[in-house]
């Protein structure tokens, strides 16, 4: 069976690939197995020295690597390369920090000695989302295999080029055969894969209902997991907040991947006093965004991914205007070849409203009027999300507080959400478990160890 990459720009396919046969899934399981014993053998200083290679390698082809992406997903080129970027800068990081982070640590009891060590698990399988095709696979590869693991990524369909080039990258840079391997399988056909006695962890980066398939069949097969999944991000603008620097974040915030960001913020909850000054000030800069072709590199809205994400965005705002939402900027598909949306703000979105309650994964902002700023906690805190979130005003020491009620993985006061290698990054509620990224990341897939001497 075959699967295509469809470039969502033109709508032609870019490439057509080979589902894996058993016997190459077998193959590559085995390899991922048999490299983890070795693996996990090698010091420190031999993994970061991969790792920097790999960093300098893929800042040296951000140009080509980014252009997969864009063909493959429709993200705008600029975008595409800043993304692969970041993923060098991860690499960096975890080459310069890991061996830090999962030093043995002593705790002092009745043992003559006693500590932790934190020992890898063996081979993680990845299931990992187009939106950040290269982001999401090296945000999870480079602490998972730092820490000593080894890895299988399953990526989603319409990447599948992309999934190849990263196996490939960590070959030309040295990788030993098997520390890192793709396989191309569908989503429905993952549970086989989670099942095998060779994989002993799994992380999912997708959405809900993928998220509970695979907590489910880890469940059932006892497999440590780790869910980064959908979310639904308020941004809450207080009367005392700078307007100008919160219409300018949301657009970025909103439109950046064309909406398709897990942490992009979706439900923007404005106190009524500023509302309308927010909603002129936002409209005004959302104007100012350049639709068209992601290769163009002044491109700063490209199509959606697919056309059947298109038309889930679309009937939510459908179904919200019907049930008395406005729109007060764009609100439809774009005419024309590729899956173009226009950028579109609506407004007196009430929490009943697709537009509130579900995620919304493309260019749409839906505006909620708060009455004052516990009214704004509160609907914030209204969704079965919880992953990240914006809060402005200019009182600090209110924000820190405010802070503490909100109910999401992360919140940022006055400035954008964004995921940093520094940072924890994960949610709560619909929006998962475990955290990437940090310490935190690098001992999600880890066996803490305790050692006593006696
Ligand atoms: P998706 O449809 O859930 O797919 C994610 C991955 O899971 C793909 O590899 C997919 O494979 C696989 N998959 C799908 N159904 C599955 C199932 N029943 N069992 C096992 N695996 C399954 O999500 P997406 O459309 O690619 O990505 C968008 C979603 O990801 C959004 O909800 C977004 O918020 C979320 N996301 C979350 C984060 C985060 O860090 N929290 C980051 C980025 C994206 P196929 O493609 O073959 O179906």
């Amino acid at each position: 069976m075959n699967i295509q990459s469809i470039n969502p720009a033109t709508e032609e396919i870019v490439e057509s690939f080979e589902l894996y046969s058993s016997a190459q899934i077998d193959e590559a399981l085995a390899s991922a197995h048999t490299a983890f014993r070795a693996w996990r053998e090698t010091n420190f200083a031999l993994r970061s020295a991969l790792f920097q290679r790999i960093a300098t390698y893929l800042r040296a082809h951000k140009t080509a690597l980014g252009r997969m992406a864009s063909l493959e997903m429709g993200k705008p080129l600029s975008e595409s390369e800043a993304e692969v970027e970041k993923c060098a800068w991860s690499c960096e990081y975890y080459a310069e920090n890991a061996e830090h982070f999962l030093e043995d640590e002593k705790i002092a009891t009745n043992a003559t000695d006693s500590y932790v060590s934190y020992q890898p698990l063996g081979v993680v399988l990845a299931l990992m989302p187009w939106n950040f095709p290269f982001w999401q696979v090296f945000r999870f590869a480079a602490p998972a295999l730092m820490a000593g693991n080894t890895a299988v990524l399953k990526h989603a369909s319409n990447v599948s080029r992309c999934a190849l080039e990263i196996e490939r990258v960590f070959r030309e840079c040295g990788f030993p055969e098997g520390v890192f391997r793709t396989v191309l399988v569908p989503g429905a056909e993952t549970g086989k894969l989670i099942a095998d006695h060779r994989i002993a962890a799994v992380t999912l980066t997708g959405s809900e209902e993928a998220g509970i398939a695979v907590a489910s069949t880890s469940g059932q097969h006892l497999k440590k997991h780790v869910l980064e999944l959908g979310g639904s991000d308020y941004f809450i603008v207080l009367e005392d907040a700078d307007l100008d620097a919160a219409a300018q974040t949301a657009v970025r915030s909103r439109f950046q991947n064309t909406g398709q960001s897990c942490i992009a913020a979706k439900r923007f909850i404005i106190v009524e006093a500023v509302a309308e000054a927010f909603e002129h000030k936002f409209v005004e800069a959302a104007a100012t965004l350049r639709v068209g072709n992601p290769l163009q590199r002044e491109t700063q809205i490209g199509p959606m991914a697919r056309g059947d994400l298109r038309a889930t965005l679309d009937k939510q705002v459908q179904s919200s205007v019907n049930m008395g939402a406005k729109i007060l900027f764009g609100g439809r598909p774009l005419d024309g070849r590729g899956y173009f949306y226009a950028p579109t703000i609506v407004t007196h979105v009430t929490p009943e409203m697709p537009l509130f309650y579900e995620e919304t994964f493309g260019p749409v902002a839906a505006i909620t009027h708060a009455r004052d700023t516990d009214h704004a906690i509160e609907l914030a805190n209204t969704s079965k999300f919880g992953l990240g979130g914006n809060l402005w005003t200019r009182n600090v020491d209110r924000a820190r507080a405010l802070a503490r009620r909100l109910e999401s993985g992360s919140t940022f006061l006055n400035g954008m959400t964004a995921s940093d290698p520094r940072l924890p990054f994960g949610g709560i509620k619909h929006s998962g478990y475990g955290r990437e990224l940090s310490v935190f990341g690098i001992r999600e897939f880890v066996n803490i160890q305790t050692v006593w001497i006696g």
